[in-house]
């Protein structure tokens, strides 16, 4: 029997891994649930040997990637955003992305990421349906949708965004912690936020990696129609399952067999978060001084802000462990392990001996953790991530924070304070009792016939008509 071809969903997607990896998530369930088949098209200039092995985590059957031929982008200033390399790129890449939809079989619907938008005109001129997925939470999508009308509204340049910032339904943001590259309006990051905030609503819906619990107010006012809006689709939390690790991973993993239950905190910055050499030191000499077990991934420090290097690499460049302080492993070898660069992250989540998460709030890491029971000490280093931490400790409560110091130092005993407290102390409880209430309503949200699963349903009843 001649078997039925697949309608098939084209994913366009700007490179990183915290973008990946729940694109990957959604990709499983169009493939298994609901019958599709997809694609994955990634723009080139940045494929790295993690992304590249996330990306062959699928079976081939109903799965392909294709990677779209580098672009020059040598003339864009030294200093420039990741966002703006992610949009100008994505813009140089639309000829090759029209020839590779043209020439792909049975496409149904085509879908791009938070930085990508500008496919839509490519979608468009093919006749194709076209969708946006979100792969943080409702109160950045708000945030970039209302964008273009902060900008009109904004009459002071220096101060262009309010303070506190309010969004329907979200929990009031100050200034300072805003979405990092729109603090700067000068900076052409800033403008192409304010682009895609348009774009966003040519969108014929909003897939967002996020559920309703977590962010109930944003939820409750995003999820209501509204006119010359997109509807948003709550798909999420969208995370991967403790998965098998190589040798060198699972080393950790037994290291944690060997640990009392809940007493370890792990320690982790993303897939590319760097601190500076000064701040690298503090944290080790605070987890040191905090007495307390714990997990360190460390990188190589960047003594800027931002590695992209880092976050399109994920591997130091550099052996990380002798930017730490002078004796530090010896000294710390019972109570500590130290991992360089990459550990099976969902693995260490749901270990019992994991008591506690530092986490920079990339968005995939706070999911994980809800999902896994584990409360976070917030650490935010870029992009989103200080308002996620402002919701995740004053909103959500599932978080506590460390707070900086002087020139944004976060010190030795302020790192102590915060480990203590959430490994033994009543905050750390209190987190804890919270984070397990989310965690159990995001278990019900994915569970058949739960909410994620009949937000998927409704989009794809879409794209089946
Ligand atoms: N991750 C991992 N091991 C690591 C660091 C990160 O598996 O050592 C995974 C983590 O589980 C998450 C993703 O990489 O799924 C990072 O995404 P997130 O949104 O938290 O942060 P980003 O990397 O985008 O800043």
């Amino acid at each position: 029997a001649v078997q039925q071809r697949r309608p098939r969903v084209a994913v366009c997607m700007t490179p990183g891994i915290g973008h990946l990896i729940p694109i990957m998530e959604l990709a499983k369930v169009l493939i298994d649930r609901h019958g599709f088949s997809v694609t994955i098209i990634t723009l080139a200039f940045s494929a790295s040997a993690t992304q590249s092995s996330i990306l062959s985590s699928l079976p081939s059957d109903h799965f392909s990637h294709i990677s779209l031929p580098p672009v020059p982008l040598d003339d864009l200033p030294d200093d420039v955003r990741i966002e703006t390399t992610m949009s100008e790129a994505t813009v140089r890449s639309l000829p090759a992305l029209r020839h590779a939809l043209s020439a792909l079989p049975d496409v149904v619907v085509f879908i791009s990421d938070l930085f990508s938008t500008d496919t839509f005109s490519v979608a468009s001129q093919l006749g194709l349906p076209h969708y946006l997925f979100f792969p943080t939470n409702l109160l950045a999508l708000s945030l970039i949708l209302h964008l273009p009308a902060i900008e009109a509204a904004a009459t002071d340049h220096d101060h262009h965004l309010p303070d506190p910032l309010r969004l329907p339904g979200c929990f009031p943001i100050p200034r300072p912690d805003i979405l990092h590259p729109i603090q700067d309006r000068s900076n052409d990051a800033y403008r192409w936020f304010v682009h895609h905030g348009r774009r966003y609503r040519e969108a014929q819906g909003i897939l967002v990696n996020s559920f309703d619990a977590i962010e109930p107010g944003a939820a409750a006012a995003l999820c209501e129609a509204e006119p010359g809006r997109p509807p948003v689709y709550l798909v999420g939390p969208l995370t991967r399952k403790p998965e098998k690790s190589g040798d060198e991973e699972a080393e950790c993993l037994r290291w944690l067999d060997r640990q009392p239950p809940r007493s370890v905190l792990y320690v982790s910055f993303g897939s590319g978060g760097t601190l500076p050499k000064a701040q690298l030191a503090e944290l080790a000499l605070g987890l040191e001084m905090s007495g307390q077990r714990f997990l360190w991934v460390v990188r190589s420090p960047s003594d800027g802000e931002e590695n992209s290097e880092a976050f399109f690499t994920v591997q130091s460049k550099a052996d990380p462990f002798r930017f730490l302080p002078n004796g530090f492993a010896e000294r710390t070898q019972d109570v500590g392990l130290l991992i360089p660069s990459w550990a099976p992250q969902t693995a260490v989540l749901h270990h019992p001996a994991t008591g506690g998460i530092l986490s920079h709030c990339g968005w995939n890491s706070t999911l994980e953790s809800v999902v896994a029971g584990v409360a976070m000490a917030a650490w935010p280093l870029f992009a989103e991530q200080r308002q996620n931490a402002v919701m995740l400790a004053a909103g959500a409560g599932i978080a506590l924070l460390a707070k900086a110091g002087e020139g944004g130092l976060v010190p030795r005993e302020e790192v102590a304070r915060v480990v203590r407290e959430m490994i033994e102390g009543e905050e750390g409880k209190a987190a804890r009792r919270q984070v397990e209430v989310l965690r159990e309503k995001a278990l019900n949200n994915l569970k058949v016939g739960g909410a994620a699963e009949k937000a998927l349903d409704d989009v794809v009843k879409e794209w089946k008509r």
